[in-house]
């Protein structure tokens, strides 16, 4: 192979890859097809990396003996299919950086609950007092950290896109906590093809290392007959089972292994069922890493929560505010009302990414009080939802759906902004449908 590194796309991934590839010696090049943001241009300046933006030139490009693709292009991107056709290899960043390093690797997929658990692996790790990095779709990237400020333990949260992209990187303790419908626009509508990315977290795995995963998970239960599993399998579930490394039993939290540890379900601080698994998860990856009873039970019960994730926001004349601007899948709006112990207003709509909205028909009948819509197109919810017989409000901007919730809630209620949808037809990201979703509701 030749000594040509090329990374395309350069945000928080491509500009850490170029960081690690250059200190590592190779004759390394960034391109972007948009404008790269200043304070990545200044980290490649200061580090004497060369780099394109707005366009890809070609020969730059094709040169190259490896390609470090950014998890947000598509692999129909012109470019990429180019890379593919001249039989370069593509890999990710986080697949780059594990050649680099020897630190312990926890790993987190799934299709719902990545950030959250992720979250508080780290919490929980740091809590403890150890040398941790948090690294993936969350926190610095991976190779800026093993270039320049390595620690002991890396804590990552991985997409199935960046998934795609890797071969050799082995995890120590994997964890997968789902695999639900999403994502499937990039995987040519099959979910087979999703299903697989998700399952490479546990390639390359040895008897050294552990896989964490929902044993209630019909997809995963399947997937699991087909390979050979090496590692050590630590099943949790919320019923206490036979095999069961971790579960919920009369109001308990247990983990069974390796180290016994149990503390009261109440003291947890994340609620919801869908956050019991994400606590189980956690507390068996801080168990697997010997981290102590005591470390584990604080990081457990001093978790705050992450923003965006059923976060309450304010009670407003009686009305309780949530936002879940992060449920862009059909699969997390589930548990958010299945969270719910009040009449819901609850608001669907922005990006179908091929929704099937059968999983949430029974929870809707059973929670809501009012459907509002919010997006550029509705018309598929209203063919799905009108026929319920809930009164459904059409609305196309963040501050008219906040009004028609005003109308609709009654005293005791719960607003619910959990959309199943991604926000790019409305909002600049969901991050930014959260943010007015607050600042209307702060100011009812
Ligand atoms: P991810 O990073 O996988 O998108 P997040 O932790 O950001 O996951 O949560 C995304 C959405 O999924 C939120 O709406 C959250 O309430 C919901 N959620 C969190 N954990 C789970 C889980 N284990 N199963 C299903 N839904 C979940």
């Amino acid at each position: 192979m030749n000594n040509r590194i090329v990374i395309l796309g350069a945000a928080e991934s491509g500009v850490g890859a170029a960081v690690l590839a250059k200190k590592q010696g190779f004759d390394t090049f960034v391109s972007d097809g948009g404008t790269i943001k200043p304070r990545y241009k200044e980290m490649l300046d200061a580090r004497g990396i060369s780099y394109e933006e707005g366009g890809h030139t070609e020969a730059l490009i094709l040169s190259a003996g490896e390609v470090i693709k950014s998890p947000g292009i598509p692999d129909t991107a012109p470019m990429v299919v180019k890379v593919k056709a001249a039989g370069i290899p593509i890999i990710s960043e986080i697949e780059f950086a594990g050649r680099y390093t020897d630190s312990k690797m926890i790993c987190i997929t799934g299709s719902n609950g990545k950030t959250t658990t992720t979250s508080l692996i780290y919490h929980i790790f740091c809590r403890a007092g150890y040398d941790v990095g948090l690294a993936g779709n969350i926190g610095r990237s991976l190779a800026l950290q093993v270039a320049e400020e390595p620690h002991a333990y890396y804590v990552i949260e991985l997409s199935s896109f960046q998934l795609d992209n890797m071969y050799d990187f082995r995890a120590n303790v994997a964890v997968l906590l789902n695999i639900t419908p999403d994502h499937l626009d990039r995987y040519d509508g099959k979910m087979q093809n999703y299903t697989d990315a998700k399952m490479r977290i546990i390639q390359n795995q040895t008897k050294d290392d552990a896989f964490v995963y929902w044993n209630e998970d019909p997809i995963i239960a399947a997937e699991l007959k087909k390979y050979h599993i090496e590692s050590r399998l630590c099943p949790f579930s919320i019923i206490k089972k036979e095999g069961m490394i971790g579960y919920i039993a009369d109001g308990e939290y247990v983990i069974e292994r390796p180290t016994p540890f149990n503390m009261e379900q109440e003291a947890l601080a994340l609620r919801g069922k869908h956050n019991m698994y994400n606590s189980l998860a956690a507390g068996i990856a801080a168990d697997l890493s010997g981290i102590s009873n005591d470390a584990i039970r604080e990081g457990l019960s001093t978790f705050e929560g992450v923003e965006h994730r059923l976060e309450h926001v304010c009670r407003v004349r009686g009305v309780e505010y949530v936002n879940d601007s992060k449920a862009t899948n059909v699969d997390a709006c589930w548990y958010a009302l299945e969270s719910m112990t009040t009449p819901t207003v609850l608001i669907l709509g922005g990006l179908d990414k091929g929704n099937d909205y059968e999983a949430i028909r029974d929870l809707v009948v059973e929670k809501c009080r009012a459907l509002v819509f919010l997006g550029v197109d509705n018309s598929k919810l209203h063919a799905f939802f009108d026929p319920l017989g809930l009164p459904t409000v059409e609305t196309h901007s963040m501050r008219e759906c906040m009004d028609a919730c005003y109308r609709l809630a009654q005293p005791g209620d719960t607003v619910l902004l959990s959309p199943c949808c991604a926000s790019f037809d409305l909002f600049r990201n969901m991050e930014d449908r959260g943010e007015q979703f607050k600042a209307i509701a702060r100011s009812l």
